[in-house]
């Protein structure tokens, strides 16, 4: 977690701790709701935890020597490869205009505000790759190369999120 710390630290904060969650996932392989619904329980009862591990002071942000070396340089390389022109004009999600219904959901949900309404929602080069969009898509109209078979995981709904 070398990465994040410095990216935390860099925008001014002071790292206290940090803990892995691991989360289904939506990209690659998705596994069947059930095995996704229990990894979110697990995560759900682990956070609390940390949450309270914060509250005490006990939370330490854990460093396994090498191999937190190995995930900074494997992580660096990784997010200067997301960031690369080439790749942002390459891997872009375009919206299928025969089952787009521009209901502008795509642009609202965008964490970094990379997708902009024209005739049909356009990316922009700022993509982090989150598959946000993709997963909430009502009408699937976003495809992406990286999805499992064309499968989609959210762990919430969009009204939810939204709140
Ligand atoms: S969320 Fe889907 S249907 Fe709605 S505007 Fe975006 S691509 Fe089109
Ligand atoms: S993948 Fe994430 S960052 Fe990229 S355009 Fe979709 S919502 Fe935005």
């Amino acid at each position: 977690m070398g990465l994040l710390r410095s990216v935390v630290e860099k925008k001014g904060y002071k790292p206290i701790g940090a803990c892995e969650i691991i989360m289904p996932s939506n990209i690659f392989f998705i596994p069947d709701g059930r095995t996704c619904d229990d990894k979110v329980r697990t995560g759900l009862v682990k956070a609390e935890k940390y949450a309270l591990s914060i509250l005490d002071g006990s939370s330490r942000w854990g460093r396994v020597p090498v191999l937190s070396d190995a995930m900074h340089t494997i992580s660096s390389g990784l997010l200067k490869l997301a960031e690369a022109d080439l790749h942002q004009k390459y891997i872009k999600f375009r919206a299928d205009k025969s089952k787009c219904s521009k209901c502008c959901i795509c642009v609202d949900i965008c964490p970094v505000g990379n997708i902009e309404m024209g005739e049909y929602p356009e990316t922009g080069n700022n993509c982090q790759y989150c598959l946000r969009c993709v997963s909430f898509c009502p009408r699937s109209a976003l495809p992406c190369m990286f999805n499992y078979k064309g499968k989609t995981y959210r762990a919430v709904d969009l009204e939810d999120f939204r709140e």
